[in-house]
């Protein structure tokens, strides 16, 4: 009988609901991430015990109202949310996502009928060891991600599941068995009735996992139907030298080349989606993509807005995708006009992103070439450590410092800002103060 090292706090739960005749354990997640050795992020506990029954054993308040309905206590002990929940089968679904009743019942095979995959259905209590109905533990031993039940059913009942499916097939490196994959396949068009919000959540999960490559390629159409931009994407072949990859199959290795952070993944999931629109064919037959970059950043800002991300991913991912084919030249001027379009925050990532690019290309790279990424992080660290100006924040001397100079015009304090920023990053100017304001109030004097 395995082993699960529950929390004091949650054996304590626990026991407290048996000792007043109710069954209860620790359920999904927790006790399939403690059979994997992680450390679950949290214990949900499931009961024989109806809502009120809970509250009554346990004498702790219900933080947060909404769930009761549903069957969920949300209770606060020792500093931590417990959901506890009374064994419950769902109803009808309505809608493809939720049920449109709940019913409470006396069995927990019933309530891990009801869970997603078998990996998921699995319970666990010291007194009766690990609950295992549908033989979750095989397949958790063998890395399998595969429906509870009859797997079209289990989709057309909640479509969100099929994202989970990928979810966790990406992050654990699972495989997802061949039926429940077939039905993902099938079904993939119920994802249109769940919402942006829950479709963008379990995206950044797929895109961090380990295994985001394979399931990014074997379920591109899946993905192409919570966004349909990347369709032309799919098989597109790029007719070029430097490419052997289609820009699919391109964009999944780049993907894999980046750390696992999600900014970072969902910049090179998007970074060539301008490409399809912005192929040209030249006489020789080779095929070019100027401006895709342009044009890649549009679509970036519709689809991410679309799926509703926060406003500061939106720009940061956008940003990156519009500058990932921007190469300065290995000279400090050129490395400062470089900074001055990423800003101080951005640099590393843009540099990641590059090279994880760069490395996908499928051809095989000169030395130079491959040198040339650690060469311009050096030279960022350079420029980024040294005193010098490639942002208006960086620049010796201020606004206020202008006004005390006694140029008034805020129209005119601005451009001096910038013709200031721009000598320095020329190298023209060095940035310190006297120097910036003599330069300062010779424009000055010339706008006069
Ligand atoms: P995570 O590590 O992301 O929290 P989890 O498996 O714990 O993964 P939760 O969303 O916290 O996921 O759900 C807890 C449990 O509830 C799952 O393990 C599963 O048994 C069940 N569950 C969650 N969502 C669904 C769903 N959409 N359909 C069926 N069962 C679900
Ligand atoms: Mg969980």
């Amino acid at each position: 009988m395995p082993f699960i090292d529950i929390p004091e706090s949650v054996r304590y739960l626990i026991s407290r609901l048996q000792q007043n005749g109710y069954r209860a354990y620790a359920v999904g997640g927790c006790v399939r991430d403690s059979l994997l050795q992680k450390t679950p992020d949290d214990w949900d506990i499931c009961t024989s015990a109806l809502p009120q029954q809970t509250l009554d054993t346990l004498q702790m308040p219900n933080i947060i109202e909404n769930g009761l309905r549903h069957g969920t206590v949300t209770i606060r002990y020792q500093g931590q949310n417990y959901e506890i929940t009374t064994f419950r089968t769902d109803g009808a679904y309505v809608d493809n996502r939720r049920p449109s009743s709940v019913t409470f019942v006396a069995d927990v095979k019933e309530d891990l009928l009801r869970r997603d995959f078998t990996i998921n259905a699995l319970a666990y209590n010291d007194q009766e060891g690990l609950i295992d109905y549908f033989n979750g533990r095989e397949d958790l031993q063998q890395g399998i991600i595969r429906c509870v039940g009859n797997a079209d059913e289990r989709f057309q009942e909640d479509g969100l599941r099929i994202m989970r499916a990928l979810r966790f097939a990406s992050r654990f490196g699972f495989h997802i068995a061949s039926d429940t994959a077939a039905a993902i396949h099938r079904n993939a068009e119920l994802l249109k009735n769940i919402s942006a919000e829950r479709i963008h959540s379990e995206l950044d999960k797929l895109l961090i996992g380990q295994n985001a490559e394979a399931v990014l390629s074997e379920f591109s159409d899946v993905l192409a139907v919570v966004i349909p931009e990347i369709t032309p994407m799919i098989g597109f072949d790029q007719r070029n030298p430097h490419h052997a990859f289609d820009v699919w199959t391109h964009t999944v290795k780049a993907v894999a080349n980046t750390p696992p952070e999600r900014i970072l993944r969902l910049a090179a999931l998007f970074h060539d989606i301008g490409k399809p629109s912005a192929f040209t064919l030249d006489e020789k037959g080779v095929g070019h993509f100027k401006r895709h970059a342009f044009l890649g950043e549009e679509i970036t800002h519709t689809v991410l807005r679309r799926l509703r991300y926060d406003n500061r991913t939106i720009a940061q991912v956008s940003q990156l995708v519009l500058l990932h084919d921007d190469h300065p030249s290995l000279k400090n001027k050129s490395v400062r006009r470089f900074l001055s379009k990423t800003g101080e925050n951005l640099w590393r990532e843009l540099l990641q992103l590059q090279k994880a690019d760069f490395n996908a290309k499928g051809v095989p790279v000169t030395e130079e070439a491959a040198a040339y990424f650690d060469k311009l992080y050096a030279l960022c660290v350079e420029e980024a450590s040294s005193q010098t100006a490639y942002t208006l924040k960086r620049l010796a001397v201020n606004g206020k410092d202008l006004i005390a100079l006694g140029i008034k015009d805020g129209m005119l304090i601005g451009q001096i800002l910038s013709e200031l920023l721009e000598c320095v990053i020329e190298g023209t100017l060095t940035n310190e103060r006297e120097i910036l304001l003599e330069k300062a109030r010779e424009i000055a004097a010339r706008g006069r």
